[in-house]
């Protein structure tokens, strides 16, 4: 069948089904649910933790078309495959008695793997993927990721999150792909390809969903669920580039932005739900509101004057799904507010016919059992292979002094600092709990930092650390210990946290590391700080004194094995900062800064900046040229550039081209990423890259709010060469 004919068919097939379709039916469609309105008390110890009565009430009475979460909320925690088979097995036996056997759509937050499933293969978070500014990779966690939900008998995953992260300090930092729009947009539509591949209804694959539309990940005070105020032409050249990517790659859903911009909230945005969902991105799926946030335009934001009145507004804005989630709130008011004609039918259709559609697409409606076997399906030799590398190239040697990286084998080693043996510090949320924290429920057989180097090494490796994230080191004794050994890995950073849970004062570490810190550098042996965590700590003074900082951010279950490699010399380091470094906590500048925020005083020189990344080889780019001189309006122009390795070991290097508008009627970023190319040369190899920018990586959103390309001058910038072109007057 052609594309064309597959989608004819399934919309034939929503609409024969709406037809018959009672409001009650209806109206349960646009209602999700989370697990636990369903489950036994303590349902995650339970073997079935299914209250069969609840469950066919949800489906029978209330005919609910979504679930959501775990057992038990907000402790999701992770569940074995064979009791999550079991579990959407009964809710898949149940839709089936109903009168149209309509099935439910289970959704997942399987943001880094398969999150909630016991032993899955967890990837490192989307931070840290960008830092890989390898696609292929983001390419596997996708299809990985959607082989081990749907091995799990789930159906739809609440990833990628497509907002950029601008802002540090926000809590959920780590769950974007940083702060430049290019990146974001490669690396999250590589996700959503590898994660739904051509067809999202085959057993292997299933749908995403982008979040959280739009604007969410810009908090002006840098907590989780507060406002941002971002004007339209921002909206629309940073945060708006990543959701139209995903719509593109073929997303059938988008999650709502849980807050407000410029004082309306997400879920009452018609501008921005219809005119530039729909109208403008061509956005064919459904909606999903965030968390109780349809409520909450009633109890929070005050917009609403009644729960009713809250229903009525978002469904009316746009949101065609509502997380409500714990009761029927929402589908008692809908109802109501349908049968006074309030909530006109056509806009109810609207909303069931998106949601039918993407269970059509998602093949629900075929599939009355778990899709896939088990075996050969889940934590394969290959997936776990893919994730290995990943955490490897998404680790960021940052300095590397006198070379005293990579160290010998037989060196002799302190480890100390509160992230050198957890390994919830390398996961973040979403891992096994929602927050992550639940250290004891982690792989046995996944090493932490520690543990990682002890297997590595011929030399002496003593540890001296707390047990847990906030117990105190003993800090003499580990500047004891530390005069008897060679070197000192200094491991500090953040606990796991997701939302609100992580909001911060600020972005410092806490004082007990420095004052660790500060004890050992008395001494005099050499250090080498390596950060975990979800955000840029401050890490200034202590990185100057290092001889080498290595970045970890969020690099996963193989994170600890990673580090050894790279710390020891088996894996030569190519991860590259997906975000600025800031050099102090008010030093918020990002790379593509406008020239007004590096002029008179004010600057950009964070500690380390976006795209830094050391090697044990090292790099040159030269010989930059361009096809032309000077083209047309609407023409590409042509890019060359050759990349060698000019050092002692084979290695892996991200080249990078930046463009920058010499003169526009708005003011330009100094530069902005517009390609790159991660290649792997041998010592002494070189190789001649090719790119080419469009007209739409020369425009920007003009003084009318339209993209434009504007006639003039531009640069292209890659390593430390420029060329400079003409786009002629038409
Ligand atoms: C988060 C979403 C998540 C949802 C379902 C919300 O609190 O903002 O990112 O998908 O919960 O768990």
């Amino acid at each position: 069948m052609s594309a064309q004919e597959t989608n004819d068919n399934v919309e034939a097939q929503v609409q024969a089904l709406l037809a018959q379709m009672s409001l009650e039916e209806k109206v349960g469609q646009m209602t999700q649910i989370d697990f636990s309105v369903v489950s036994v008390v303590n349902g995650e110890v339970a073997d079935n933790p299914i209250d069969q009565a609840k469950l066919e009430d949800a489906i029978l009475n209330r005919h609910i078309g979504s679930i959501l979460n775990t057992p038990t909320t907000p402790n999701n925690q992770t569940q074995p495959i064979e009791k999550w088979r079991r579990m959407t097995q009964a809710i898949r036996e149940v839709a089936a008695k109903s009168r149209l056997k309509i099935p439910v759509l289970y959704g997942i937050d399987a943001i880094h793997g398969a999150t909630y499933t016991e032993n899955a293969v967890l990837f490192p978070q989307a931070i840290s993927m960008a830092a890989t500014f390898n696609p292929d990779l983001a390419f596997k966690e996708g299809a990985v990721t959607a082989r081990e939900v749907k091995a799990s008998g789930l159906d739809w995953n609440f990833m990628p999150v497509m907002d950029i992260g601008r802002q540090p300090l926000w809590p959920r930092l780590w769950e974007t792909y940083g702060e430049d729009v290019h990146l974001a947009v490669t690396m999250g539509s590589a996700y959503i390809h590898g994660h739904q591949g051509e067809d999202f209804a085959d057993a292997d694959k299933a749908p995403t969903c982008l979040k959280h539309y739009v604007g969410y990940s810009y908090p002006l005070n840098g907590k989780d669920r507060t406002p941002a105020w971002i004007g339209e032409r921002a909206l629309r050249e940073y945060f708006l580039p990543g959701f139209e990517a995903g719509v593109k790659a073929g997303s059938p859903t988008v999650m709502i932005n849980s807050a407000e911009v410029d004082g309306i909230p997400g879920h009452v945005n018609h501008h921005y739900l219809n005119t530039i969902l729909r109208d403008e991105m061509g956005f064919k799926g459904s909606t999903v509101s965030d968390w109780a946030d349809i409520s909450r335009l009633y109890t929070r934001d005050k917009l609403a004057a009644s729960p009713r009145e809250a229903v009525k507004m978002a469904v009316m804005a746009g949101v065609d799904m509502s997380m409500v989630p714990f009761d029927y709130s929402f589908y008692d008011l809908l109802l109501d507010l349908a049968k006074t004609g309030e909530v006109p039918m056509t806009r109810i259709d609207e909303a069931v016919t998106r949601i039918l559609r993407v269970k059509y697409q998602s093949g629900l409606f075929d599939r009355r059992e778990p899709d896939l076997a088990v075996a050969g399906n889940f934590v394969t030799e290959e997936a776990v292979a893919a994730n290995r590398q990943a955490a490897r190239e998404a680790i960021i040697l940052a300095k590397n002094d006198q070379h005293i990286l990579p160290l010998k084998k037989q060196a002799s080693i302190l480890v100390t600092g509160p992230t050198a043996n957890l390994l919830s510090v390398m996961n973040g949320g979403w891992t096994i709990t929602w927050q992550g924290a639940a250290e004891h429920l982690y792989p046995k057989d996944k090493p932490t930092l520690l543990q990682a180097l002890q297997q590595k090494t011929s030399g002496k490796v003593t540890y001296v650390g707390g047990k847990n994230f906030s117990d105190e080191i003993n800090i003499e004794q580990a500047v004891t210990q530390a005069r008897q050994h060679d070197v000192v890995i200094l491991a500090l950073g953040e606990k796991t946290y997701t939302e609100t849970e992580g909001n911060l004062e600020s972005l410092h570490l806490d004082p007990v590391q420095l004052q660790l810190a500060r004890a050992i550098f008395e001494i005099g042996k050499p250090v080498i700080l390596v950060t975990f965590g979800g955000r840029p700590r401050i890490i200034t003074e202590i990185a100057n004194k290092a001889q080498a900082v290595v970045l970890g951010f969020l690099p996963g279950m193989e994170g600890g094995a990673a580090l050894a490699d790279i710390l020891f010399g088996d894996t030569n380091p190519s991860g590259k900062l997906p975000i600025s470094y800031p050099r102090d906590t008010n030093d918020i500048v990002m790379y593509d800064h406008k020239p007004i925020e590096a002029f008179e005083s004010n600057q950009y020189r964070p500690l380390y900046p976006f795209g830094h990344g050391l090697s044990y080889t090292t790099f040159q780019t030269s010989d930059l040229r361009l096809n032309k001189d000077s083209i047309a309006m609407g023409e590409n122009i042509d890019v060359t550039v050759k990349v060698k390795n000019t050092g002692a070991l084979t290695g892996k290097e991200t080249v990078m081209v930046y463009l920058h508008d010499v003169a526009a009627s708005v003011s330009r970023p100094v530069k902005q990423l517009k390609a790159f190319k991660k290649v792997e040369l041998k010592p002494g190899a070189e190789q001649t890259l090719q790119f080419s920018l469009t007209p739409q990586d020369m425009s920007f959103i003009g003084v009318d709010m339209k993209r434009i390309v504007e006639p003039g001058e531009f640069e292209v910038m890659v390593g430390s060469e420029t060329a400079r072109f003409q786009v002629a007057k038409p």
